[in-house]
């Protein structure tokens, strides 16, 4: 039989189980003969290590090279500890840690373990347990499962109950604050929504008391002891202890000395929960927060089980007690149950693989085999979305894919419209947002994907669908396909950048896509030299645009306006179209008595899905300028952009009067008009184009 563990890695203590020869969960002891190793680490300066209390002891002597708290700081990619010129991630302090409780669980069972199932925080990101499985497997162990704390406590309660019961688990261990509602039937342990603090947990309630004896040192002597590091350390660790002795005795005594001085001080329990009522308090707020979301009340609860070493204290069960009006469930060891929690995992992992079976049908591993038969249903704390761009284009926001609170594992699907070009490789840049709210602001990045192959589609959109999925680990697998090809993406992981600060600007080139009309002036001025020159500038300009996201029609307009070509996508149609602008075209006329403005309106009108854009080119003076200047108010109230180009005989005023805003009125001559089209349409390309992720309506 293979052996197997399962390991509750936590901020300040971790804790090791595995499954007896007769079926029952039981904790493997370290070396020292502990049930509980603190997750502290010495390095001396050959680079060897010294975990556990020992080293948390070189600490208090004043020891300098020992890190602790480093669970903390998995997933935070800035971190580093050092020691001896050397430096650690928090993910490679946690291999070092796994490494070594590994070794001590080796000498108790007596010969090699390689599977494990460690727990880690519900609030735990994809980061973070990916770091934690990399932790695992770097220290030597087959890493069957990564779960949740509070559901590995669950599971150590709920495994011999056979009644249904909904309850809630209240975890306050040395750096986290876990809250999870479950409900226990007979054959299912199901959470139904989670929620913590991870900055929240029993070294608050020291900080508190390391304060309140610096300040009475302080008083007595002016001077502020914890300047020296060292007796700094010593503060902290005496002030643990003086913690736990506060749950089982109404006072306790702490002495400090530094340069000579010496501090003696009693704490009573009742000044102890004064100096931490509002750590109290917040757990409340977190409490009731996760009951809300769950969408229940104290009243549909059986009760709340007390879960971490901070729950020791008298004023966490006297508070729970409050706060539920029921009695504190009683039944696991609030030190030990995440850990066998752990180990009955592994074991029905084993049980999976068929690599571990249940000797006889003895009524002793009974329990055990309730294990196998209850199915196991977790779920995460956080929604998972993408950013994407605002319906309106004005911003970037977060589109929610997966729901939190979702059981897992749990894929689901959102559809985006995505630009594409003729060409070009059309990748799509996809990330992965943590959070509950559609600003940016509110939510964290956690992956960027590059989604590779993307096919150009003919009229340049095409719907690409983001898969997310949950996996049983809480892990995050990315997938997508292209709509209209069915096509599976490949999909690349990449670091996220370190400039994201463009997430809270406007998108720039991912509005709408545009619908220009150019209209030339088809007067008899214009015949001869004029017309070629505003052709061959008509030609220049579509050839800037981008025509597989954005259309052009083509315009002339004398005594009637006439569209040689109505909006397309096809650039031939478009140049073709004006090749057959002419001054003596049919039915237009020779003078300048039709308003193109308005004829623009009616077509744009009907086109609500771009943004509209005219670009009228003259040289004359019309003969009805007031009927064009009422057009282009009404065309500047509904958003309707126009460029007004002029030449010859044009009038610069006019041309201001009809555009946009001044800066759209140019005033040019017939050798730069070529020059002065091609820079209009570069700037039309770059501000107002579209592609990238953006919601599909
Ligand atoms: P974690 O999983 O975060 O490492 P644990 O669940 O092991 O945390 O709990 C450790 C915390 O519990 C520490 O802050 C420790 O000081 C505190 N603790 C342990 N025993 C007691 C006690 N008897 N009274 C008060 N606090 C305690
Ligand atoms: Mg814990």
């Amino acid at each position: 039989m293979e052996r197997f563990i399962g390991i509750d890695l936590g901020t300040t203590y971790s804790s090791v189980a595995t499954i007896d020869e007769y079926g029952k969960p039981v904790i493997v002891k370290n070396h020292n003969g502990e049930s509980l190793t603190p997750s502290v680490i010495y390095f001396d300066e050959f680079g060897n290590t010294i975990v556990g209390s020992e080293a948390k002891e070189l600490l208090q002597s004043g020891e300098e090279n020992v890190a602790m708290f480093f669970k903390r700081f998995m997933g935070d990619d800035v971190f580093r500890f050092y020691a001896h010129d050397r430096e650690y991630t928090a993910k490679e302090l946690s291999a070092i840690l796994l490494r070594k409780l590994k070794e001590d669980a080796e000498e108790a069972l007596g010969g090699e373990v390689r599977n494990v199932v460690i727990t880690v925080p519900a609030y735990f990101n994809d980061l973070q347990r990916s770091e934690t499985v990399s932790a695992g497997v770097e220290a030597g162990f087959n890493v069957l499962r990564i779960i949740n704390e509070p559901t590995a406590a669950a599971i150590t309660y709920g495994i011999s109950r056979s009644n249904n019961q909904r309850l809630l688990v209240y975890d306050l261990g040395g750096g986290t604050f876990d809250v999870t509602v479950l409900q226990i039937t007979p054959d299912t342990i199901k959470v139904l929504a989670t929620g913590g603090d991870h900055e929240l947990g029993g070294k608050d309630w020291d900080d508190m008391l390391i304060n309140c004896i610096v300040d009475q040192f302080r008083t007595e002597y002016g001077a502020d002891p914890t300047e020296s590091v060292e007796v700094y350390n010593d503060l902290a660790y005496d002030c643990e202890k003086l913690k736990k002795q506060l749950s089982s005795k109404e006072s306790a005594t702490i002495s400090v000395r530094y340069n000579g001085m010496r501090g003696r001080y009693t704490i009573t329990r009742e000044k102890f929960e004064e100096l931490t009522e509002a750590q109290l308090r917040s757990t409340k707020t977190m409490t009731e927060h996760v009951l809300e979301e769950a969408g229940l009340t104290w009243a549909d609860l059986d009760g709340a089980l007390l879960v971490g070493g901070s729950t020791r204290m008298p004023m966490v069960e006297n508070w729970v007690r409050q706060m539920s009006g029921k009695e504190p469930l009683r039944g696991v060891n609030v030190d030990e149950a995440v850990s066998l929690g752990a180990a009955i995992q592994a074991g029905v992992e084993m049980q999976k693989r068929g690599s571990f079976r249940l000797g006889g049908s003895t009524s002793s591993n009974q329990q055990f085999r309730l294990v196998g038969s209850k199915k196991i249903v977790d779920v995460m704390s956080h929604s998972l979305g993408a950013v994407a761009v605002s319906e309106d284009g004005e911003k970037y926001v977060n589109s929610i894919i997966i729901q939190k609170n979702k059981p897992i594992p749990v894929t689901e699907r959102k559809d985006f419209l995505h630009h594409t070009k003729k060409r070009q490789d059309n990748d799509l840049e996809v990330y992965l947002t943590q959070g509950e709210s559609t600003e940016i602001r509110d939510c964290i990045v956690v992956g960027k994907y590059i989604f590779h192959g993307i096919d150009h589609i003919s009229n340049g959109e095409t719907i690409i669908n983001i898969e997310y999925s949950y996996d049983e680990n809480g892990l995050i697998v990315v997938n997508g396909t292209q709509q209209e090809s069915h096509k599976m993406l490949q999909i690349e992981k990449v670091p996220i950048g370190d400039d994201m600060g463009w997430l809270y600007e406007k998108p720039r080139g991912k509005g709408l896509p545009l619908s220009i009309i150019i209209a030339v002036d088809l007067s008899g001025s214009m015949s001869g030299k004029p017309m070629k020159k505003a052709q061959d500038a008509a030609i220049e300009f579509i050839k800037q645009i981008d025509m597989t996201v954005h259309r052009i029609g083509i315009m002339g307009f004398a005594n009637k306006s006439k569209m040689f070509c109505s909006s397309t996508n096809n650039q031939i149609e478009a140049q073709k179209a004006v090749s057959r602008l002419d001054c003596n075209a049919d039915g237009v006329g020779y003078g300048n008595s039709n308003n193109p403005l308005s004829d623009s309106i009616d077509i744009f009108a009907s086109q609500p899905d771009t943004k509209n854009i005219l670009i009228i080119l003259t040289d004359g003076v019309w003969s009805h300028p007031k009927d064009a200047i009422k057009s282009s108010d009404y065309c500047r109230q509904v958003g309707y952009e126009v460029v007004a180009i002029g030449f010859g005989s044009a009038d610069k005023k006019f041309l201001e009067r009809i555009s946009t805003n001044s800066e759209n009125a140019l005033m040019t001559n017939l050798d730069n008009l070529v020059d002065s089209f091609g820079s209009i349409a570069q700037e039309i390309s770059q501000s107002g184009g579209a592609s990238g992720l953006k919601w599909n309506k």
